[in-house]
């Protein structure tokens, strides 16, 4: 059975068409500048070069035309026709408390997407656009499945995802946390579980996807407990360049003293903050090491503060669930950022935790860089949402297909 699962933004759209037998990728590709001017680059396992086209897309269905095209392309595709794809799983960031799980889409779930547009109208209309344009493009008859990076959140109690802010704006706006990256929090734990040899169901997880987004996440007998982003991923650890968790009424005040609107603010706190805005350098990891190196303060001040805070947060993840068994780092930062992965895991002996400093030389790959004593095993997870989504989409549309 052969998968293609579709993550579109508002210009671009990412694709990866897996052979669900194997679950092998055939191939992978972005579309990017659509409704500009359009540019193809896809890549093949079976071949070291990749193909980088400019190819008109004046909108995503001119895309997904674009992408099935190079997928049945004698030299560069994958599959002989569109017949060959038998289901497409699409990525949509906000289900709200709609969704506790992946779905079959049907008019009255893009009606549910569609409501959850005010909670992420960056996300969720691209998304919405991304399944209409396979709609127009592939007809009806091949099954469309919603994965969304909010679902696995949903097993949070009230007493986590509520804020203290008066009830009744949860009441009529469904303010409270939700959550995000969840299908790559549930991957890793997954993994975890096997590297562990021990069912899900037994354990204590925290998994830290850190990454030019982060976020982490207390995953108590398989099912998220707790979660760093809240009602929009603005919350929890300071990140690439967004700010995370600040007192509310710095808002305010720089609207009043700068002169700006509130929107305006939260477009600084989005993208010019965290590590770029503490730094002056860059939202980059790496550009920061290679700062700190040189003896600039400010980006080591940086980058300290994205420990501390990851610290903090795993420390009262292990106080709420009682424990923990195993703390997995994925994502950009966490899979090769070893100076991360060392200072923040550096004095938690007293909770069983230590890192082996030649285990943790490595980078993303799928490792214990745990010392073989430490009561609390430390793994690396390179992530992988693409399969998750994959996984789903497999699972929900092979009924449809049978019939
Ligand atoms: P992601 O959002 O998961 O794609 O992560 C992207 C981020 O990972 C980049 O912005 C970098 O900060 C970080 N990153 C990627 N490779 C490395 C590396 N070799 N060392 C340190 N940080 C890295």
């Amino acid at each position: 059975m052969n998968v293609l699962v579709i993550n579109a933004g508002s210009s671009s759209l990412k694709y990866q068409l897996f052979d669900m037998d194997t679950k092998k990728v055939l191939a992978k590709g972005l579309c990017e500048r659509i409704g500009i001017d359009g540019r193809l680059t896809h890549q093949s396992p079976f071949k070291d070069e990749k193909y980088k086209e400019n190819v008109p897309m004046k909108d995503h269905a001119d895309a997904i035309r674009a992408v099935i095209d190079i997928l049945i392309d004698k030299e560069w595709g994958a599959i002989s026709s569109m017949d060959k794809i038998d289901a497409v799983g699409h990525r949509v960031v906000h289900g709200g408390e709609f969704f506790a799980d992946s779905v079959v889409i049907t008019d009255d779930v893009i009606k549910a997407i569609e409501a959850c547009i005010p909670l992420a109208p960056l996300h969720n209309v691209p998304n919405l656009t991304g399944i209409s344009a396979c709609k127009e493009v592939m007809g009806d008859n091949v099954p469309q499945i919603a994965v969304f990076d909010t679902a696995f959140h949903q097993t949070m109690d009230p007493v986590e995802y509520m804020y203290a802010i008066p009830y009744e704006y949860y009441e009529k706006y469904k303010i409270r946390r939700y959550g995000f990256h969840g299908t790559s929090h549930k991957y890793v734990s997954a993994q975890a579980a096997e590297m562990m040899g021990r069912p899900l169901e037994e354990l204590k997880l925290i998994t830290c996807h850190l990454g030019n987004g982060s976020s982490i996440t207390a995953i108590n007998k398989g099912k998220s407990m707790d979660t760093s982003m809240g009602f929009t991923p603005l919350d929890g650890l300071p990140m690439g360049t967004r700010a995370g968790n600040i007192d509310p009424a710095i808002i305010s005040f720089l609207c009043e003293n700068e002169g700006k609107t509130a929107e305006e603010v939260i477009n600084i706190l989005n993208k010019k903050s965290g590590m770029l805005g503490i730094s002056g350098v860059s939202s980059d990891f790496r550009d920061l090491d290679a700062a700190i190196n040189e003896g600039d303060e400010r980006a080591k001040l940086a980058k300290n503060m994205f420990v501390n805070s990851v610290k903090k947060i795993i420390g009262s993840y292990v106080a709420e669930m009682g424990g923990v068994d195993a703390i997995i780092f994925t994502a950009g930062v966490g899979e090769n950022d070893r100076s991360v992965r060392w200072d923040v895991c550096e004095h938690m002996e007293y909770l069983g935790i230590k890192i082996d400093p030649e285990k943790n030389k490595y980078r993303g790959r799928q490792m214990d860089i745990s010392i073989d004593w430490a009561r609390v095993r430390v793994f690396v997870i390179p992530t992988n949402e693409e399969l998750v989504i994959a996984e789903d989409t497999k699972k929900l549309a092979e009924p449809l297909l049978k019939k």
